[in-house]
């Protein structure tokens, strides 16, 4: 279902009265050209999401760099591209929602504090498992932070569209796969993190199961209060720690392919 996207920023062409109206001269209106050189308007842009998203918090350098890099324009409906750099989710379709990037970042910030990763600051994690792969955008953020990215969406629809999002990426380590991400992916065990982007009541059995000691789930899930709290789970050679931190809105962890 590949689109075909405008470049970024969007070009807008001035309508007649638009570019005209209150005038009286015969000067005909400059052109609305909001940027001539795409690639780099779009990297300005997300240098200054990076800016707030370091004034929100986000401290580590691989998350900020891995934010920069990835273009969030390419993954939104052209529609939707003038919004791509703004702190909010957004419709991507099928009933789902591409992440804010303060979410993304907040998650892989945490994510990257994994036991293993504790006195290797500024290494990159091994395997990651992602559930819910979406439009693509958080495991093409994902692939600047770990060695491998196993991606899995149980929607056909979305899958597919995740492909054509990233071919262009020629993103080698990051492998899409369609599938009830409630059990995992096996295959690709053990992950030294696990992250979620659908809340469900609580974190599997299965993806616990397929953590390496010294790794970390990071995933939405009901609260006590009836709404979604992030949880961080740690797998350590003395047992599992388990945080309860602020509460998110995720859309729902499904079983089943669709
Ligand atoms: N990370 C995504 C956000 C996608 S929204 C992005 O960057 O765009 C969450 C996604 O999780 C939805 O596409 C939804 O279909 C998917 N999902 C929900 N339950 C799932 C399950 N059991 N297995 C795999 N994907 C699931």
């Amino acid at each position: 279902m590949a689109s075909q996207r405008p470049g970024f920023p969007v070009r807008l062409t001035p309508t007649a009265s638009a570019a005209t109206r209150g005038r009286t001269s015969a000067v005909p209106a400059k052109p609305i050209v909001v940027q001539a050189a795409p690639s780099m308007a779009s990297e300005a842009i997300r240098a200054r999401m990076v800016q707030r998203l370091a004034a929100q918090g986000i401290s580590d350098p691989r998350v900020r760099r891995a934010m920069s890099a990835v273009e969030r324009h390419r993954f939104v409906d052209s529609a939707l591209v003038n919004q791509a750099y703004e702190d909010t989710s957004l419709p991507i379709g099928l009933g789902q929602t591409i992440s804010k990037p303060s979410v993304v970042a907040r998650m892989i910030e945490l994510l990257l504090g994994a036991p293993a990763l504790v006195n290797k600051p500024a290494d990159k994690l091994g395997r990651v498992l992602e559930i819910g792969t979406g439009c693509g955008y958080q495991a093409a953020v994902l692939s600047h932070v770990a060695s491998e990215v196993y991606s899995i969406e149980r929607l056909r629809g979305l899958h597919e569209r995740a492909r054509a999002n990233l071919r262009p990426f020629r993103l080698a380590t990051v492998h899409l796969l369609l599938g009830d991400g409630m059990v995992g992916f096996a295959k690709g065990a053990p992950y030294a993190g696990i992250i979620a982007a659908a809340g469900g009541e609580a974190v599997p059995d299965t993806w616990l199961a397929q953590l390496a000691v010294g790794g970390r789930i990071v995933a939405p899930t009901q609260s006590a209060t009836g709404g979604q709290a992030l949880v961080v789970i740690d797998k350590t050679a003395r047992g599992v720690d388990r945080r309860v931190l602020e509460a998110v809105h995720f859309v729902p962890l499904k079983s089943g392919i669709a």
